[in-house]
């Protein structure tokens, strides 16, 4: 097997000695580690490496060099090889560039000269991007195969399902990717047994539940243990920082998602506001790095498992699953999120899964190549849809019902939107139906100032509007605002009914819902703040209030 590689380019022979020396004493057994003095040499070598089906892991490249600076080396290399990992060697001098080059080539990483120690000041940042790049990388991949038809829900529903979990996979379109076609044959299959899973072992699963491709892959939906010190409901960034702040703080901590780690943060192509990544990080890295931070400090996973219901029996509290399977704990964190609001609409209904998504962007994209799309919403996470979308479609369209994004769009996107020439911002328009045969085909939209309405093609349709929150299966009297949202807290108070179900001498501890050791924190909560940020921050506090909770009881 051929080794990816790490191509490193620095004109000054010392340093680039020194930095071969280093990349080979640690990476040698699992990359090639290429080197040159010229960044035209290193450019024009690209192409052949290309072609020949090699794998570029990694460029690190100095800044200053005579025939062409190391942000201009990045950017055409990128081209290339669009997924290998970017860093800049840059001198103190040089550091204003390599932040502006964090935008203009989204570089991955700038490393000050000199590095040394390397085991702290180098390793470390190539560790962490060739783990990246390793948990990203697809070409050449082998392993679980994903056969269906593009526009059948079921088969989206295990896109989507396979995506969230982190597992890498082969989506194989039996209408355009003859290997499709190929495995059925393999394997005696008939296109009435699609969607098929095929898995590394060479066992087959036919229009499988989401929870038997969860066991097959080992996904663990039963709890080990009889008694927690701490539940928690959903694994989105709020639940997955209180997994961690639980598990490091040796409380017994159960984490439960209907669907997979990373919640809505999971299904974002890039977050670029979250403290401590000035590059930004995919949904799916945080998720990674959080669910392994977690499962290391011992938390136990289950999932796919949906919560159904709760209920408290003064110091346990009963939490019941849909597959009839029961945990107790001593506390429990609601942390359940809130998901986009569907459009009433049966023409939208109709095509659900079949060209019409919710969220999605990310997972689909590629199947919208060179096609026109359409996004509706005009809030931060329609834009970044957008962006991602913008890669792959021949044209993106944004439909907002205000006249433009300035109010409900952070001004980076709005940037980044208007720099992108195949997006189109529609104002004051809605999408009012949608047509086709077995698949989606084209949108009506509807001008809200003229009322004309036009029918234009379009072969996607990606919903991001409103929140709703995930509260309506919670059947006891956990006191909620009008619109479903938890309160928590000193606002209880505001509440005429608070004062009839708390029963305890002191006041409920912020976080705490009217119920005496069941917290909720993040989005779900009322008044949340919206944020990977805020999320992670409530779901570390909320932590520090079980604790409290957990010693007067
Ligand atoms: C596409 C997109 C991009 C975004 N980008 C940004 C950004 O760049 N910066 C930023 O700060 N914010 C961003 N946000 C907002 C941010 O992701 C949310 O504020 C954050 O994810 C809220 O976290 P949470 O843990 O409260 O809930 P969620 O992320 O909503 O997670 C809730 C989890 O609970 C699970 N669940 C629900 N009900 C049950 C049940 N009954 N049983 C078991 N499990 C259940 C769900 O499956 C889900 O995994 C973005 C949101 C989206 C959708």
């Amino acid at each position: 097997m051929r080794l990816p590689i790490i191509l490193s380019i620095d004109d000054d022979p010392q340093v680039l000695q020194a930095i071969q020396r280093d990349l080979r004493q640690k990476y040698r057994r699992q990359y090639r580690i290429l080197c040159t003095e010229s960044a035209q040499e290193a450019l024009d070598s690209l192409t052949e490496l290309k072609k020949k089906g090699e794998e570029v892991a990694l460029f690190l490249s100095d800044q200053r060099m005579p025939d062409m600076t190391g942000v201009a080396f990045l950017t055409q290399a990128r081209q290339v090889f669009p997924t290998a990992k970017r860093a800049l060697l840059t001198a103190y001098s040089d550091i204003d560039a390599a932040v502006r080059a964090i935008n203009e080539v989204q570089l991955d990483y700038y490393i000050a000269k000199p590095w040394d120690p390397p085991e702290e000041r180098l390793y470390p940042v190539l560790d962490d991007l060739l783990s990246d790049w390793q948990s990203n990388h697809r070409s050449g991949f082998e392993g679980l195969a994903l056969i269906g038809y593009q526009f059948s829900p079921h088969s989206h529903d295990l896109k989507d399902f396979l995506a969230g979990n982190l597992f890498p996979y082969q989506w194989l379109d039996i209408e355009n990717n003859p290997k499709a076609q190929e495995l059925l044959t393999l394997h005696g299959l008939t296109p009435s047994d699609l969607p098929a899973v095929v898995f590394e072992d060479g066992t087959v699963l036919t229009q499988p539940s989401l929870s038997d491709v969860g066991e097959k892959l080992g996904l663990v939906p039963k709890a080990s243990q009889e008694l927690y010190d701490l539940a928690i409901i959903g694994a989105g960034p709020a639940g997955l920082a209180a997994a961690v702040y639980g598990g490091s703080e040796g409380l017994r901590t159960i984490l439960i998602d209907k669907r997979g780690p990373g919640g809505q943060a999971g299904t974002s192509s890039r977050i670029e506001n979250y403290l401590g990544f000035p590059n930004g990080l995919s949904g799916s890295d945080l998720t990674r790095r959080a669910i392994t931070q977690a499962q290391r400090f011992g938390v136990e996973f289950l999932a796919p498992q949906e919560v159904v219901s709760i209920n408290s029996r003064g110091q346990y509290k009963d939490i019941n699953m849909a597959d009839g399977s029961k945990v107790v704990a001593r506390a429990i964190l609601l942390s359940t999120g809130v998901s986009y609001h569907k459009l009433e609409n049966p023409s939208l209904d109709r095509f659900t899964g079949a060209g019409v998504y919710y969220g999605a962007a990310t997972t689909e994209a590629y199947a919208f190549k060179g096609k026109s799309v359409y996004v509706v919403g005009g809030g931060n996470s329609a834009g970044q849809g957008a962006m991602y979308l913008s890669r792959t479609a021949s044209e993106v369209f944004i439909c907002i019902r205000r006249p433009d994004l300035t109010e409900t769009m952070s001004q980076y996107l709005i940037e980044q939107i208007d720099r992108t020439p195949n997006i189109t911002v529609l104002g004051c328009t809605e999408v009012i139906e949608a047509l086709g045969k077995d698949q989606m085909e084209c949108v009506v939209l509807e001008n809200m100032d003229t009322h004309e309405r036009r029918t234009v093609p379009a072969a996607g349709l990606f919903i991001f509007i409103g929140t709703k929150p995930y509260t309506d299966w919670i059947e006891m009297d956990i006191i909620k605002d009008p619109k479903g949202f938890i309160a928590t807290g000193r606002d209880l108070a505001k509440y005429a009914d608070f004062k009839k179900v708390w029963r305890q001498a002191r006041e409920p501890f912020s976080l705490e819902t009217c119920s005496p050791g069941i917290f909720a924190a993040g989005d779900v909560r009322a008044g949340a703040m919206n944020r990977v940020a805020s999320a992670v921050g409530e779901g570390a506090m909320a932590v520090s209030f079980v604790h409290k909770y957990l010693a007067e009881n």
